[in-house]
């Protein structure tokens, strides 16, 4: 199977990364790989806009890419499909059998680096080694890639140290920086790289892909494409794991079924411990292999006989890790209101009869209950209520207080 086959309704994206791949192939082919740096004729294998002396197809690589679409659309599975097409040696590009795509993507080839953090912010140390890397030639003759997965996540401090990188690239390196908008870069950055934009592929698609590639019953992997709407990770999640599809009744169900102040705020506080849950489960195993690595690293074997030294590191890993915590606490609550939100424009679309269809189409009995139960008017004032709290916790305000004063706004008024 090629490599852009795991990228769903994203053709327009697919055709220039292919051309590119093609352009790189043919850079590689006339340099006579495996490259043997020194003896090109730099003007013929230069990518760069100086090189207008080069065939026109090469004008469709470049060394800097900006890959920008929402969550779930499949970023970084196109910067790591083009990175497989950059190193693949079979036919068509991009074949997904060769060992250079194979080993791409399986994240182990030895010329792709790929940043893929969940941390809060990606820090100045880890951007020096990345550039430090990025001036290395590839040791398989073709091209050294590096992906950053989250490159709104680096600091502002450290992206002039990347500003540099990007604007002068060895010949053979290749950035990919993906964030979920071309906003989310400083402009400088902006304007040195190609930018490519994902978008939100269509519900029948992701469905699509789940039944292909999953053996998904069709119906469910509808449902669940739109009730994830179109994220294609947890619309996965949600056709395959039917806890997850309990969770997400209840965090919707818990609000909705609020009547007074007090369940209101009980409701809150479900509905933050439910979150909690769901990252600490994953976040608590991980957090205890960092800090064994961390140790072994720095040669302490047990808790005892610790130095100051190693007592700092791992002080600042904690503090790193509680970060992390409550960034994913935080995502996975934004997660639970927007599901909250598509349920309220729901009812909103029954209550105006607009004919559209639903998109929680798993949850239709909960939309009818509140279309019959209320106006429009109020659901429009819900939907609000949801779209301030979700402000709020963006600006940290504390979660809990956030969803009370959601949960209360959600209660049918008197
Ligand atoms: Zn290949």
């Amino acid at each position: 199977m090629s490599v852009w086959a795991e990228l769903v309704d994203q053709d327009a994206v697919v055709a220039v990364l292919a051309e590119a791949a093609a352009a790189a192939r043919a850079v590689v082919e006339r340099a006579g790989a495996p490259s043997s740096p020194g003896t090109r004729d730099t003007r013929e294998t230069s990518l760069s806009p100086q090189g207008a002396t080069a065939s026109p197809s090469s004008w469709a690589m470049t060394h800097s890419w900006l890959l920008t679409g929402p969550p779930g659309s499949g970023r970084s599975v196109a910067a790591l499909a083009f990175a497989a097409a950059l190193q693949c040696a079979g036919e068509p590009i991009g074949c997904g059998q060769c060992p250079g795509c194979r080993t791409t993507l399986a994240r182990s080839h030895a010329d792709v680096r790929l940043v893929s953090t969940e941390a809060v912010q990606i820090k100045k140390e880890e951007v020096r080694d990345l550039v430090a890397r990025a001036q290395l030639a590839p040791t398989q003759g073709r091209w050294r890639v590096i992906v950053v997965e989250d490159a709104d996540r680096i600091t502002e401090q450290s992206l002039n140290v990347l500003l540099k990188a990007i604007e002068e690239p060895p010949e053979r390196t290749v950035w990919v920086l993906c964030a979920p908008s071309p906003e989310d870069m400083i402009p400088t950055i902006r304007s040195r790289c190609r930018h490519l934009g994902l978008r939100i592929p269509s519900a029948t698609a992701v469905a699509d892909l789940l039944v292909r590639r999953d053996g998904v019953d069709p119906d469910d992997a509808l449902d669940a494409a739109r009730a994830a709407q179109s994220h294609i990770g947890l619309a996965r999640a949600l056709a395959k794991d039917p806890q997850m599809r309990e969770r997400r009744r209840h965090i919707i169900t818990a609000p909705v079924r609020v009547r007074s102040v007090g369940e209101a705020v009980m409701a809150a506080d479900r509905l933050l411990k439910v979150a909690q849950e769901q990252t600490a489960a994953q976040v608590d195993e991980r957090n205890a292999r960092e800090r064994a690595t961390l140790m072994r690293q720095l040669g302490a074997d047990s808790e005892q006989g610790v130095t100051k030294h190693t007592r700092a590191r791992l002080r600042e890993l904690e503090e790193e890790q509680k970060r992390r915590a409550k960034r994913s606490v935080q995502d996975v609550l934004d997660r639970a209101l927007v599901d909250l939100l598509a349920v309220y424009r729901d009812v909103l679309m029954e209550q105006l009869d607009t004919g559209q269809e639903l998109v929680n189409t798993d949850m239709a009995d909960v939309v009818q209950e509140l279309a019959a139960s209320s106006s429009p008017h109020q659901t429009i004032r819900r939907i609000s209520a949801i779209e301030t709290a979700r402000r709020r916790l963006s600006a940290n305000v504390a979660p809990l207080l956030a969803l009370e004063a959601m949960a209360v706004s959600l209660r049918p008024q008197e």
